[in-house]
């Protein structure tokens, strides 16, 4: 019989582990004593055992592939450090460690689950913060057992099925013997102990439904698919046990004006095309205006912003701090895009005017500027980044 730990296993001499550790398993099922016990398969179960010893282990297979004797003297039967949980994971596939292993009684009393409610605020409240009263609807505990879920004046008793161990033995035959395992006692449903008489307001559960009023702060800075976390606000858990948490997703409803990109703001504001050509100086009004501040808090309600002489069309003007306040400090941008009105209709008067200044800038027959449209674009962010 063949002394090469490969041609025992079936493999090829580049088989990874996992192709050894299959190979070996499959072999094992059927050589094994307890399946097969005549001695001829007795003797090859012990070696295709000795080769995998050695094929498993990178070390020795290593020195059996430089030409060392693997098996260091013969086959001397089962190894030292060859592990019985490899031969179990033969039999069972893996976590043979596992099987059979109590738990004990499952508590009653566990912890809740976490809920989520989502809430939509205005911009300004987002960017600045604001205190909300939310309606939220959750499992409380009942107030009638306690969360203890018996009926006033009893208490749970230890489960007679399972004597208070959540879990009852079966026993099966097998190959290998008998197996023990341990299963949930269905009596109690594994928690070890009955409730003789259910309180009657949270039929046992030690929970109720209840509609409370909560204040929940939104910090400054919030954006949409934030959320906010009030620890042990959401669902009392079975029993009574503590609540989950309870988080507020926040929708940032769209404002009017400004349009949130990250922590800046950008808004487009458009001026006549003489305002463009001449200069002049517009008020826009903040973000906090919004909150409605009234007069005597000083909060800045608008702020002029001055259109230089011979802005473009799609300038962007940049103001540093104008912007959202960021949930780690720090606050963003507002960039403001000018847009230029070319007047619609004119009438005879305006239409000499601006014949007349044509002719003075010799405009009256243009030919046009043409460039490629990236070009623009990179004017326009130049602009963006070098504004104040
Ligand atoms: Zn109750
Ligand atoms: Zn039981």
């Amino acid at each position: 019989m063949s002394q090469d730990p490969y041609e025992l296993l079936g493999v090829g001499r580049d088989a990874d582990a996992d192709t050894i550790k299959k190979a070996y398993r499959r072999l094992a099922r059927q050589l094994h004593p307890d399946v097969n016990p005549d001695p001829e398969s007795q003797e090859r179960f012990k070696q295709v055992t000795a080769a995998y010893e050695v094929l498993s282990d990178p070390d020795k297979r290593a020195a059996y592939d430089r030409g060392g004797d693997p098996f260091g003297g013969g086959f001397g039967g089962q190894g030292a450090g060859f592990s019985f949980t490899d031969i179990m994971d033969a039999f069972f596939g893996g976590n043979a460690g596992a099987a059979g292993g109590g738990r004990g009684p499952r508590p009653r009393v566990r912890r809740g689950q976490d809920a989520l409610i989502r809430i939509e605020v205005e911009l300004a409240e987002a960017a600045f913060g604001v205190s909300r009263e939310l309606k939220v609807d959750t499992a409380v505990r009942c107030t009638t057992c306690g969360g203890e879920g018996a009926a006033p004046g009893s208490h749970p008793v230890p489960c007679e099925t399972c004597r208070g161990a959540g879990e009852v033995a079966h026993v099966q035959r097998s190959f290998l013997g008998e197996i023990r395992t341990l299963r949930p006692c269905a009596a109690c449903r594994g928690f070890g102990s009955v409730i003789p008489d259910p309180c009657r307001e949270c039929a046992g559960d030690g929970r109720v439904r209840s509609r409370r009023t909560l204040t929940v702060k939104i910090p400054a800075g919030v954006d949409n698919g934030t959320r906010v976390q009030l620890s042990e606000q959401g669902e009392v858990g079975p029993g009574g046990g503590p609540a989950g948490d309870l988080y507020v997703e926040i929708h940032v409803a769209p404002h009017e004006v400004f349009e949130r990109h990250g922590n800046d703001l950008h808004c487009t504001v458009s001026v006549p095309m003489t305002a463009a050509a001449l200069g002049t100086t517009i008020t826009l009004p903040t973000l906090e205006a919004d909150l409605d501040p009234g007069e005597e808090s000083g909060v800045e309600t608008s702020f002029e912003l001055q259109i230089p002489s011979g802005t473009q069309s799609g300038h962007q003007v940049v103001l540093r701090g104008r912007g959202v306040p960021g949930l780690r400090g720090g606050r963003g941008d507002l960039a403001v895009t000018i847009g230029v009105d070319t007047p619609a209709r004119l009438d005879p008067r305006q239409e000499e005017l601006l014949r007349e200044l044509a002719a003075i800038r010799g405009e009256e027959r243009p030919t046009g500027d043409v460039r490629p449209t990236h070009k623009s674009m990179f004017g326009r962010l130049r602009d963006a980044f070098t504004a104040h």
